[in-house]
C-alpha cells in the first residue's frame, strides 16, 4: 500500500471502538441480535411499516412486473412508478410537486447547491444534521453563519448585521431541521418564517424526523404549526417513518421542476429501484387513507414519555416521539445501553461526538408496531435499570 496512505489510516481508524450490533431479523417491534429477541426501541421505523405485509406485498408485486434496477432519471431512467411515487408524496403533504432522491442526505445536498453558491450566506442552527453542514460545505458557501439551537435573538442578530458588502445581491438562506433528532425538540418554524420575511430570507427545512410522524397524520412539522406554503424548501427522507430509503423535496412546482432540470444529484446519480419505488408508493396510500398508524404512535409515545418522567428521567425538550433520557455521563449512558440489552430492551446510548461531552444519553424511540404491554415492559425494564447504574 502507498506510505502516505498506510500512514493516514494508522493515524485515523480507531481500533478500540465496540462492534456495531449486527441484526438478524427484519426492523418490527421486535430485533433478533446475537440469536437474542429484544425490544426495539432505537429504529427510526416509526410506524413499524419496514415490515408490513401490504409493503412487502408491493415489492414484490413490482419485481414480478419490472424487475430490480431503474436507471439515471435523466437518460432512461424515468419509470412511471417514480412518477406515480412524487405524485403521492405531493398529495400526501398537500403540496403542489415533490422530487425524489436516492436518499435525504442527497436531498439536502440537491436542495442547496443548486439554488446557492459561492456568494450567497447561510444562516444554520447549530444542532442542524450533519448532511445540512456537508450539503453548504458542497455548495461552497462562503457566508456561513451558525445561530445557537433554537435562538431566535441570536438568529435576529445575524440577519440584522450582515454586512453589507456580503449582503449585497446575495441570496439569504435560513435552514433548519423540523425535528431535531437527538433530542426531539422542534424549530421554532413561526418565528423563523417571520424572520425570513422580515428580511427577505428563503428558508429550508429538513424534516427526516417529522415527516410521517408531526401535524395531521404525519404531513410533517411544517403541518404541526399550520403553516402549509410558507416555508418555501421542504426535505424528507424516506428511510425513517416511511421505512424503505431514498429522499425528497417538496414545494412549489416551479421550484421542484428547477431540481428536475439542475440538481446534480438528480442528473448524476442513479434513480430508486423497483420494489423501493413500489413499495414506498404503498406506504403514501397507507397514510392518505388512514391516520390509525400515526395514531399508534402518539399513543405509544405519549404513554413512554409520561411513564419514564413520572419514573423521574429528565426527557430534555422533547416535543416528538424521540424521547432521550439524559443521563449526562459518557459511561453511565453506555453501561445503561449495555445493562438494557441485558433485560432485553434494544435503544441505543448516544455520546459524543454525536452530542456535546457530558450531554449523554439514551434515546428511546417508540413505533406504531409496539403494543401497550410492549411500552409497559421497556418503562418497567427502564426503572429497574435506572436503579442499579
Ligand atoms: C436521517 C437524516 C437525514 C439523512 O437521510 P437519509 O435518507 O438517511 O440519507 C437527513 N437529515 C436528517 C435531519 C436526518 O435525521
Amino acid at each position: 500500500m502507498n506510505k502516505q496512505l498506510q500512514n493516514f489510516i494508522t493515524a485515523n481508524y480507531n481500533s478500540s471502538l465496540p462492534p456495531v450490533r449486527i441484526i438478524e431479523s427484519g426492523q418490527g417491534a421486535y430485533l433478533t441480535i446475537d440469536g437474542k429477541n429484544v425490544l426495539n426501541l432505537c429504529s427510526s421505523h416509526y410506524l413499524g411499516l419496514a415490515v408490513d405485509l401490504r409493503i412487502k406485498k408491493a415489492a414484490q408485486n413490482a419485481i414480478e412486473t419490472y424487475g430490480m434496477g431503474t436507471g439515471y432519471r435523466t437518460l432512461a431512467g424515468t419509470h412511471v412508478l417514480h412518477l406515480k411515487l412524487e405524485e403521492k408524496i405531493a398529495t400526501f403533504k398537500g403540496v403542489e410537486a415533490a422530487i425524489i432522491f436516492s436518499g435525504g442526505y442527497m436531498a439536502n445536498c440537491a436542495a442547496i447547491q443548486t439554488i446557492f453558491g459561492k456568494e450567497d450566506i447561510v444562516i444554520s442552527d447549530e444542532l442542524n444534521h450533519a448532511s445540512i453542514i456537508d450539503a453548504i460545505r458542497v455548495a461552497g458557501i462562503k457566508n456561513k453563519y451558525i445561530y445557537r439551537h433554537r435562538d431566535m435573538k441570536h438568529l435576529e442578530e445575524i440577519l440584522s448585521t450582515l454586512p453589507p458588502e456580503v449582503k449585497d445581491g446575495a441570496k439569504i438562506l435560513i435552514v433548519t431541521d423540523g425535528v431535531f433528532s437527538m433530542d426531539g425538540d422542534l424549530a421554532p418554524l413561526p418565528e423563523i418564517v417571520t424572520l425570513a420575511q422580515k428580511y427577505g430570507a428563503i428558508t429550508m427545512v429538513d424534516d427526516a424526523h417529522g415527516e410521517g410522524v408531526m401535524g395531521k397524520g404525519g404531513r410533517g412539522t411544517v403541518d404541526h404549526f399550520g403553516m402549509q406554503g410558507q416555508v418555501d424548501i421542504e426535505v424528507g427522507t424516506l428511510s425513517k417513518a416511511f421505512s424503505v430509503m431514498g429522499g425528497f423535496i417538496s414545494g412549489k412546482k416551479e421550484l421542484i421542476d428547477l431540481y428536475r432540470q439542475k440538481a446534480r444529484q438528480f442528473m448524476f446519480s442513479n434513480a430508486l429501484s423497483v420494489p423501493d419505488t413500489a413499495a414506498l408508493i404503498e406506504v403514501f396510500d397507507i397514510l392518505i387513507q388512514s391516520d390509525e398508524l400515526v395514531n399508534k404512535l402518539w399513543e405509544n409515545a405519549n404513554l413512554l414519555k409520561s411513564q419514564v418522567k413520572k419514573a423521574g428521567f429528565d426527557v430534555g425538550n422533547s416535543q416528538s416521539p424521540i424521547t432521550p433520557l439524559m443521563l449526562g455521563d459518557e459511561d453511565t449512558a453506555g453501561q445503561f445501553a449495555a445493562k438494557l440489552f441485558e433485560e432485553g430492551v434494544f435503544a441505543t446510548a448516544i455520546r459524543f461526538p454525536m452530542v456535546p461531552k457530558g450531554k449523554a444519553r439514551i434515546r428511546l424511540i417508540p413505533s406504531a408496531s409496539h403494543s401497550k404491554e410492549d411500552i409497559e415492559f421497556a418503562v418497567e425494564k427502564i426503572m429497574k435499570v435506572g436503579k442499579s447504574v
